[in-house]
């Protein structure tokens, strides 16, 4: 028996063409009825996947539907790759299966049912709409050697991005990356080990590729996509760029820390010398925004001088 996610995958390709297809030529072309057809339809939109339905036309997709190649995919990286079509997040099963994965590991899913930002907010991960990715990394050292590790993880994206002929692009501390001023894609570590001894991580990174009407309605705020790009990279290309890209650069950090990624983040920083607000639960410190220190902590220059902060509960706003 065919898999429902192959089935479901010969419908996308089948519906790439841009055109109208009709459910007779759909069902024709799987071998299976129109019903089924139908049932496959309804459940991809439940994946979040926007298909135009139309009496006497068929379905037309909404916006083209980026699958991996996983073959390509695998073949093109010397580490594992894990590839699935739904996951409840590619970081949790990163997470749970941590101690068979070595550096460079990754896991790429189609869709995400629990994909998460930070404190536990949501994710919005539809089918085959975005990339979602995460990837194994353990710092020999401990805690202390990982720290600013979103940051360098930043700078991994701006580079693949801009590599991919992406403009407009800038960082806002500790872990978004913004086009044109609106979230494009977000970063999120998480870690497991003591202080002292190995820490591993694992690097969750979600890059929005075309945004669903629905999904992009229920977002709480400004965001982006890459479908005004000219020239759109395949998803299968950006996950292998952004494999070897994050390779190089966290075997870079292991060896020299945050201070080899300063000028990098520098240039992307969104907020560089801009009035700021900090908020930290109830907490909320203004300051003109003056850059990172060396353990990736954001400087803040206020009324009491030049003030670091640095910790997973702070939020970066803009204060105009
Ligand atoms: P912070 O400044 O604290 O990082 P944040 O709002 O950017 O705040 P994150 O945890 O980084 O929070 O990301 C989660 C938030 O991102 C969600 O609450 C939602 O507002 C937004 N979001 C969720 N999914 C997407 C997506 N696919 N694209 C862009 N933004 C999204």
């Amino acid at each position: 028996m065919i898999d429902h996610w192959a089935r479901k995958r010969q419908i996308l390709m089948a519906l790439a063409d841009e055109n109208f297809v009709s459910g007779e030529i759909l069902a024709q072309l799987l071998g299976i009825s129109r019903t089924a057809i139908a049932n496959h339809i309804s459940a991809l939109e439940e994946y979040g996947v926007d298909i135009y339905s139309v009496k006497g036309k068929g379905y037309k997709l909404v916006n083209l539907v980026y699958l991996v190649d996983e073959e390509k995919l695998t073949a093109a990286t010397h580490n594992r790759c894990f590839y699935f079509n739904e996951l409840g997040s590619t970081n949790a099963f990163l997470l749970k299966h941590m101690d068979e994965l070595k550096s460079g590991d990754i896991c790429v899913s189609e869709y995400q049912s629990a994909g998460r930002g930070r404190r536990g907010r949501t994710w919005f991960s539809p089918y085959g709409c975005h990339l979602y990715t995460s990837i194994f990394w353990s710092f020999p050292q401990g805690m202390a050697q990982a720290m600013g590790l979103s940051l360098v993880v930043a700078c991994s994206l701006v580079k693949v991005l801009e590599a991919f002929g992406v403009s407009g692009l800038g960082v806002k501390w500790p872990n978004d990356i913004y086009l044109n001023h609106k979230k494009l894609a977000g970063v999120l570590v998480e870690m497991s080990g003591q202080t002292d001894s190995e820490c591993n991580v694992v690097i969750g990174i979600g890059i929005n590729m075309a945004m669903p009407n629905a999904q992009g309605d229920a977002i709480g705020q400004p965001w982006s996509d890459l479908s005004e790009l000219e020239h759109k990279p395949s998803k299968t290309d950006l996950v292998i760029a952004l494999q070897k890209q994050l390779f190089t650069d966290l075997r870079l950090f292991e060896a020299q820390g945050l201070v080899a990624f300063m000028v990098r983040w520098q240039a992307a920083d969104l907020f560089l010398n801009q009035a700021v607000i900090l908020s930290m639960a109830s907490n909320h410190v203004s300051g003109i925004c003056k850059g990172i220190d060396d353990k990736g902590a954001i400087l803040l220059e206020t009324t009491q001088g030049l003030e670091a902060y640095v910790g997973g509960e702070i939020s970066l706003r803009s204060a105009s």
